[in-house]
């Protein structure tokens, strides 16, 4: 399970005066895929990065099925997140990128080999887990990102704008593999971006965001097919 609500979240950063977050009320359902839209600077970021822990909350309640999560670590969250920059580590193999949080969780070595190599199939990057980043696409080095994060097995996925480094085609042609991932770990998936088509695409639910307010939620249908 991971029900996720948010209430009256709020976020300013120290030496401003504007919240980043205004007051967010928000409830995100078990295995929903929910993806927040609105344009650069609205606060979308922010709100990824309190969730994970990366990040104070300055106001309000975060909780996951009814736990209070605002001060447990980052690492106890049970939390799994894809960056827009990928954020590899450039001088570890992709194995040793994928295996990172495993290795660190001191799992054994052969789970480790079996989960990062399950995580690379389903990706379709396997022919590539001895190469540096350096040597990768974007489209490549992406999927690496996604592969460390799915073989974590969180019940929560959140992904900052994982597509727009990739162009046009790339980004179309991942969508239905991010869609896949969604399904493969059975959570909920909270999803970042400015692309209208791509929250619609992706979507259970969408929030539609501006200056740190929401502004409407509902599904794709709702918000954007209206009579
Ligand atoms: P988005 O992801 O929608 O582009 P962000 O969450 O990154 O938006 O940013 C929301 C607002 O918070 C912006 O006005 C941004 O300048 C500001 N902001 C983001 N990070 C910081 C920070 N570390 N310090 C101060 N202001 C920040
Ligand atoms: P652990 O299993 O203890 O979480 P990790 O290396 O996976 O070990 O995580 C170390 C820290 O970095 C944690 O705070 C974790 O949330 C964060 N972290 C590392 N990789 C990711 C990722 N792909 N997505 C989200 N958080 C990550």
């Amino acid at each position: 399970m991971a029900e996720i609500k948010l209430e009256h979240i709020k976020k300013t950063y120290p030496n401003t005066d504007i919240p980043a977050v205004a007051d967010y009320n928000l409830e995100i359902h078990d295995k929903e895929f929910m993806v927040f839209v609105g344009p650069s600077g609205s606060g979308k970021s922010t709100v990824l990065r309190m969730i994970a822990g990366l990040e104070d909350i300055t106001d309000g309640i975060f909780s996951i099925d009814g736990k209070i999560m605002n001060d447990v670590a980052p690492k106890d969250r049970e939390i799994a997140m894809v960056f827009q920059n990928y954020a590899l580590y450039p001088h570890m193999s992709v194995f040793d990128n994928i295996a990172y949080g495993l290795k660190l969780r001191k799992l054994p070595k052969k789970e480790i080999n079996t989960r990062v190599h399950e995580a690379a199939a389903v990706l379709g990057i396997e022919q590539y887990l001895e190469r540096k980043p350096a040597d990768l696409s974007g489209g490549q080095r992406q999927r690496v990102a996604m592969g460390r994060a799915i073989v974590r097995d969180a019940k929560i996925l959140l992904m900052d704008e994982p597509l727009s480094n990739l162009d046009a085609k790339l980004r179309v042609q991942m969508r239905a593999e991010i869609a896949k991932i969604h399904q493969r770990m059975g959570g909920t998936t909270i999803y970042v971006t400015h692309d209208q088509t791509e929250a619609m695409t992706l979507a259970d639910r969408i929030v539609i965001i501006d200056n740190g307010d929401i502004q409407q939620v509902g599904t794709p249908s709702e918000l954007y097919n209206q009579p």
